[in-house]
């Protein structure tokens, strides 16, 4: 049999760690033929023998991974980010043929999906940088899909990527196309920025309601499982209910009180971070959820300066705390996402794409870790107003923002009264002050800049840029 005639498989699956494995599975479970393909072929062969399936089989090399696939080939990959893609990549493009298709499904930098979809395109391959979100259960039954590449080509992997996607309520497959060459990846990175801000949002919420409101573990369970009843309804709120019922499998009480307080991270909310001061664009909730990550690794310093740095030794907590931080994080919330779409409008106008920020919302709200009620408001807003400049001035929003501002400005008071670090409450109610403020003492900024280094200044009271011969009025 030609290698042609052997050609029966729909789609090629490259690494089969957790997320390509249970990716793959999904594929097969949608009637596709999936062939899959890893590095070192023993994680192919566990995954065939563990989860063997009519519409998936293993190949152990590459050629015949390849020549197995059906014209155009397409081929996903999903290995570590970094360079082992770029190394796929090459072995791939040494193995396909113009026309055939790469996609990138792992959580690479934007900037490395651009460079590599030009370096694949100038060997007459198609490329394709795909956000995934949702962890290994969203890839196995419905992810959140942010394909980036060629809208014609999008076509063409469509059925598949909209298969295998998430639902929404509506039915809607959460699938979008996003945009050229490296758009996918830079929505899934923010989605990942706002991700972090919106965990750590969360957490202060518990340190509120643990150290204000002396709530037990019991009672913060049906707190948040209460909260999840209503306009907080997410999965992340969902996760955190049922965490705190989790009793310690290996000794007595539950076991989030035996858990170290140190949290890591592998880059997005970082790169989000840097992205969004190179845009010049404020996404500080963003920039504090990743720096209280940093600081909770301090562990031995923090010991070190809980016993030197005097702690206030009394505080008040109004009786209404709880609805308070509930409503706090609501607010804070909208703050966050404002951040991040406020980047992706700002990224659509540097990088030259055309992102559709409320398809981007609604594609949100399955499959993804941050899926939540509030992403139906979101898409709303971005429906009636597709050119909304920040979430914070549709109506729906502002009005909450209206609403909740006394209960967000007593949370934040009574946590700076207690000692309580909430930096990512903190932010969202300074960039909400900053917002509405018309005087933010920048008009001293550029005296002080024209002052020491000659930069100008504006007037109020004409056009044009100005410079002043400051006087020394007080020498040492
Ligand atoms: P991973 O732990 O990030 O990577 C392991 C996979 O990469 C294995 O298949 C490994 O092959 C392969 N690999 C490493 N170096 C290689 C090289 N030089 N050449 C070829 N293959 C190489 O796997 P994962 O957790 O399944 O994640 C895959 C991608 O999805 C990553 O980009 C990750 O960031 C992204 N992602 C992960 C999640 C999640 O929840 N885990 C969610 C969304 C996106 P060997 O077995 O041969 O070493």
């Amino acid at each position: 049999m030609s290698q042609d005639n052997a050609a029966t498989m729909d789609i090629g699956v490259y690494g089969m760690a957790v997320m390509g494995s249970n990716l793959a599975l999904n594929m097969a479970d949608h009637g596709f033929k999936v062939a899959g393909f890893n590095r070192h072929g023993d994680v192919t062969r566990e995954v065939i023998a563990k989860h063997p399936h009519p519409n998936m089989s293993g190949f152990y090399d590459l050629q015949e991974f390849v020549s197995s696939l059906k014209k155009p080939r397409r081929v996903v990959i999903m290995v570590k980010a970094g360079k082992p893609v770029d190394l796929v990549i090459d072995s791939l493009i040494s193995v396909m043929e113009k026309g055939d298709v790469i996609i990138d499904a792992g959580n690479s930098f934007f900037k490395d999906t651009i460079r590599r979809f030009q370096h694949v395109d100038e060997h007459g391959l198609h490329y394709f940088g795909m956000g995934v979100s949702g962890g290994e259960k969203g890839a196995r039954f419905g992810p959140s899909l942010m394909p980036g590449g060629s809208r014609d080509l999008y076509e063409s992997l469509r059925p598949i990527l909209e298969a295998i996607a998430a639902k929404a309520k509506d039915g809607k497959p959460c699938c979008t196309f996003i945009g050229t060459d490296g758009a996918g990846h830079y929505v899934k990175m923010v989605h990942n920025g706002i991700e972090y801000a919106d965990m750590q949002l969360i957490a202060e919420s518990y340190l509120l309601m643990k150290h204000l409101g002396g709530k037990s573990n019991a009672e913060l369970s049906r707190i948040y499982h209460e909260w999840n009843g209503g306009e907080l309804k997410s999965y992340l709120i969902g996760i955190t209910a049922d965490i705190f019922a989790e009793k310690d499998d290996k000794g007595s009480g539950e076991l989030v009180d035996k858990i170290v307080d140190s949290a890591g991270q592998k880059g997005t909310g970082r790169w989000t971070s840097i992205q969004s001061l190179e845009q010049g664009v404020d996404t500080a909730m963003i920039t504090a959820a990743c720096n209280a990550r940093v600081m909770s690794n301090l562990l031995e310093e923090r010991e070190n300066f809980s016993k030197r740095i005097v702690a206030p030794d009394s505080w008040e907590a109004n009786e209404n705390i709880v609805e308070d931080i509930r409503r706090s994080l609501y607010t804070a919330k909208i703050v966050a996402y404002a951040q991040g779409f406020a980047l992706y409008r700002s990224a659509a106008k540097e990088f030259g794409w055309h992102l559709d920020l409320g398809r981007i919302a609604s594609i949100f709200r399955a499959g993804c870790i941050i899926q939540a009620v509030f992403l139906d408001k979101i898409t709303e807003a971005y429906q009636k107003n597709p050119q909304l400049a920040s979430l914070m001035e549709d109506e729906f929003f502002l009005a909450k923002i209206n609403e909740n501002l006394p209960s967000l400005r007593r949370v934040v008071a009574a946590a700076a009264s207690a000692g309580i670090p909430v930096p990512a409450m903190m932010n969202a109610l300074s960039y909400i002050d900053t917002s509405r403020s018309t005087q933010l003492g920048a008009n001293l900024i550029q005296a002080q800049r024209d002052y020491f280094g000659a930069h100008t200044y504006q007037r109020t009271d004409a056009e044009g840029a100005y410079h002043h011969a400051w006087q020394e009025h007080y020498k040492e």
